[in-house]
């Protein structure tokens, strides 16, 4: 644990400890304007608000949001590649994309104006997470249409970091960099982490001496257990960074250094809801749903009501005047349904990082068993630990999984370093093996 860091407060931005109600004074007018803005600019705006019969002149306070119809992915790929942009073609310096697994790319531009908040936002994070000015951050997420490695970048930047642009992959140079540049900060997916540490015990070198005292982890979900792994393996405070390009990229929200209990939503610049995913009814602070965000400053690809099919809940503020969000829990889509059971891989990452003699690896295979759902976790013995313990190992897992997630699964506890380690990009854990997975929780 770093410890000094904690204290370090500094000169916030005004609105990060603003009162509640100045908050929401500008959220409604900023959201006037965007209203406006899509539905003079975007024919699918003006389109489906036309059909859900409202128009920007009704929103008089932020809960007439929830009259206005909800924005999906499958919206943003009907009109690929460049049809949701809301200024000029011309007036876009740079475009992203999400990967694309299931489909076409989603889309998205930036102006220049666009590119300065998220610089700002991302040095906003880096600060609340413990980054200051004049300190080396090391970035090992990927650059390129990804907007992991290019949005940490010029977020580290613009708080007057020396910024190595490492990306993704090559774990040795990493290392190697990591060892002569002596960054205070790494900005990387969690499982690459992971990765990272794995390769120093490999080399013999105490991961507890590697020099970053800070932590910037997201793009992929990861459990507070997962926290203490890595915490417990450097001298690293490990701390959440959430984003999707579809609304920004990283630097949505992020946790702060001083509370570490889920990222803030930067509410200056994004209003959040969250929305049971079957009924789409906007649920109260605090209840478990899906994630919906409208952009409030975006020029180039502002989105509204965007349902980003990340599972988590809206909490007080605690660290800054704005609202936090607990850890997320999957995305609706990456929820398995076992034998009737709704599943994520985040509980079993619990239950594997809580299970001493364990390695944090884990992979998951789910196949079709005559008519029956067939699950087999394998996770990977610790370095060092007893060869002989396999067999209570296994146990364990399989009866914490039965007690804990309500499902029976096969578990094979494999050597040290049998399970691949992720190298590039976002982990891959689940391999779900059977003929036609069934529909999921999004309507
Ligand atoms: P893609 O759709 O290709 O994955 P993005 O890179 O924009 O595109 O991914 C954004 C998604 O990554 C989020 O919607 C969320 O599911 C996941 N994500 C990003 N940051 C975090 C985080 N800190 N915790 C959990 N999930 C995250």
């Amino acid at each position: 644990m770093a410890g000094t860091r904690a204290q370090l407060r500094g000169a916030l931005h005004p609105i990060e400890t603003a009162s509640v109600d100045e908050i929401r004074a500008l959220q409604q007018s900023r959201l006037q304007t965007v209203l406006t803005r899509v539905y003079a600019q975007v024919p699918h705006y003006r389109e489906a608000f036309t059909q859900a019969g409202v128009h920007p002149s009704e929103l008089r306070e932020l809960s007439d949001l929830a009259r206005f119809p909800l924005t999906t992915k499958a919206d943003l790929r009907r009109h690929y590649p460049f049809g949701m942009f809301a200024v000029p073609r011309e007036e876009v310096v740079r475009v992203h994309a999400s990967s694309g697994t299931t489909g076409k790319p989603t889309v998205v531009g930036y102006t220049q104006r666009d590119i300065d908040t998220w610089a700002d936002l991302v040095a906003r994070s880096i600060y609340a997470c413990g980054g200051r000015p004049g300190d080396i951050v090391h970035i090992a997420y990927g650059y390129g249409l990804f907007t992991g490695g290019l949005g940490a970048h010029y977020g580290a930047e613009r708080l007057g970091c020396t910024v190595v642009p490492m990306s993704g992959g090559q774990t040795e140079k990493q290392l190697q960099l990591i060892t002569d540049f002596k960054p205070d900060v790494i900005m990387v997916t969690p499982s690459y982490m992971l990765t990272l540490l794995d390769a120093c015990t490999r080399q013999g070198i105490d991961s507890r001496t590697l020099s970053p005292q800070v932590g910037i982890f997201g793009a992929e979900p990861w459990t507070d257990a997962m926290r203490q792994e890595i915490e417990s393996r450097s001298a690293m405070d490990a701390l959440d960074i959430f984003g999707l390009s579809e609304v920004m990229g990283p630097g949505v929200a992020c946790e702060c250094i001083e509370s570490k209990d889920g990222p803030v939503i930067w509410e200056d610049h994004f209003y959040p809801e969250i929305l049971d995913p079957i009924t789409g009814a906007v649920l109260p602070d605090g209840e478990l749903g899906e994630l919906v965000l409208t952009s409030l400053t975006k020029e180039a690809f502002p989105v509204v009501r965007y349902r980003t099919r990340d599972l988590t809940r809206l909490l007080p503020p605690t660290s800054r005047s704005m609202r936090r969000i607990g850890k997320i829990t999957g995305r609706s889509d990456d929820m398995l349904i076992i034998r009737g059971v709704n599943v994520f891989p985040t509980q079993i990452e619990e239950i594997v990082c809580a299970t001493p003699g364990l390695a944090p690896h884990y992979l998951i295979f789910v196949d079709k068993d005559g008519h029956l759902d067939r699950v087999v976790v394998h996770v990977e013995l610790r370095e060092g630990s007893s060869t002989t313990a396999r067999g209570s190992l296994a146990a364990s897992v399989r009866a914490r999984i039965k007690t804990l997630i309500g499902i029976s699964a096969e578990v094979e506890v494999l050597d040290p370093q049998a399970i691949e380690r992720v190298v590039q990009g976002k982990a891959v854990r689940v391999f779900d093996r059977r003929p036609k997975p069934p529909e999921k929780g999004v309507p």
